[in-house]
């Protein structure tokens, strides 16, 4: 089959490799029809982050059509359209057991080289996953949109973990990608006033028109402008940059016993204002991938309440999947998803 290789840092090449096999009875083969590109894979491409150690097949946001199905699977079949989660999780862990398999002791990321694992991805004509962690999809929607069933539901993990309540402000710092489906995913299931922070005025018009109430620009007096929302501050403050400044003010945003959730990942470590926090009491939640917000992912774009077509910039065949990957890399204002097919 065809595929994008990391063959080292930076370097992308498409080329033939040996087609994959089944793990075991219980997986399948999934022919990739739609495979969205990741922040964290044009970041891992540098191999600054270590979790993409060459040579790798990166991608893990797909969607597809069944292809071959060990002799266990029971539930899908030849020719079944399918999107997956990113993770690979046992099943079988004591965080399986409990229902959080993001937190899986034996996980295992598509596309996703590492200290402790390899696991080939679907920037590639096939892909192998198990039988668990399949999701069928709605005949309503496209493969492209199924493509972008994993970045909804991290948005819609983080937004449920904020436990928002009727009525709520919110404040949603950072409006890149996973921000505005962060604020879609928040507004097609909250009343209150949503305000969006970010530095570039393209994303707050985004914002805006992905359902923020109100926008401010990001900057010293940001939080400020967020307190002015609601003469208090906001009652829940979701941070998806993952760095110190908008940490603080997402914090500065925050009324006294706001809560705060992480889910940006840019930096290892940030500096946090731990009096304001504790003096606040501020309670402070991190969001990992995705534990069951799959289906919710799918229905909210099935019904339409969640746009995920406008946000995708191009739709490129994987031939072309290095030098978009270039493009994204270097930062192409206005350049937001890339999906590719393969
Ligand atoms: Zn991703
Ligand atoms: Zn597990």
């Amino acid at each position: 089959m065809k595929a994008l290789v990391l063959e080292k840092a930076m370097e992308i090449v498409h080329r033939e490799v040996p087609d994959p096999v089944l793990d075991d009875d219980r997986s399948v083969l999934v022919r990739v029809k739609a495979v969205s590109i990741c922040g964290s894979d044009v970041h891992g491409m540098d191999g600054s982050t270590g979790r993409r150690i060459p040579p790798i097949i990166m991608g893990h946001e797909a969607a597809g059509v069944i292809e071959k199905v060990g002799k266990s699977v029971r539930d899908y079949k030849i020719g079944d359209r399918v999107t997956f989660d990113s993770t690979i999780y046992c099943g079988e862990c004591h965080f399986c057991r409990k229902g959080t398999p993001n937190l899986c002791d034996n996980r295992r990321v598509l596309g996703v080289s590492c200290d402790e694992y390899r696991r080939d991805g679907a920037f590639a004509e096939y892909v192998v996953v198990p039988e668990r962690i399949l999701y069928p999809i709605p005949a309503k929607l496209d493969f492209v949109s199924a493509a972008m069933t994993e970045p909804l539901a991290v948005g819609c993990h983080a937004a449920r973990l904020g436990k928002p309540d009727l009525g709520e402000s919110i404040a949603v710092i950072g409006a890149g990608l996973i921000g505005l489906l962060l604020i879609q995913a928040l507004r097609a299931n909250c009343s209150g006033t949503i305000v969006a922070v970010d530095m570039d005025e393209g994303r707050l018009a985004a914002a805006k028109k992905y359902g923020a109430d109100v926008v401010v620009k990001a900057g010293p007096d940001a939080a400020e402008k967020v307190r002015a929302v609601t003469g208090r501050g906001v009652d829940l403050a979701f941070e998806a940059v993952g760095a110190s400044a908008p940490i603080a003010t997402a914090i500065d945003s925050l009324r006294k016993g706001g809560r705060l959730v992480l889910i940006g990942n840019v930096s290892a470590k940030v500096e946090m204002p731990l009096q304001k926090i504790i003096a606040r009491q501020i309670q402070i939640t991190g969001s990992n991938a995705i534990e069951s917000e799959y289906p919710l992912a799918l229905a909210l774009m099935e019904s339409g309440k969640v746009d995920v077509k406008s946000l995708v910039s191009a739709v490129v065949p994987l031939a072309e999947g290095p030098s978009w990957m270039k493009r994204l890399y270097d930062r192409e204002p206005g350049l937001l998803k890339v999906v590719l097919e393969p």
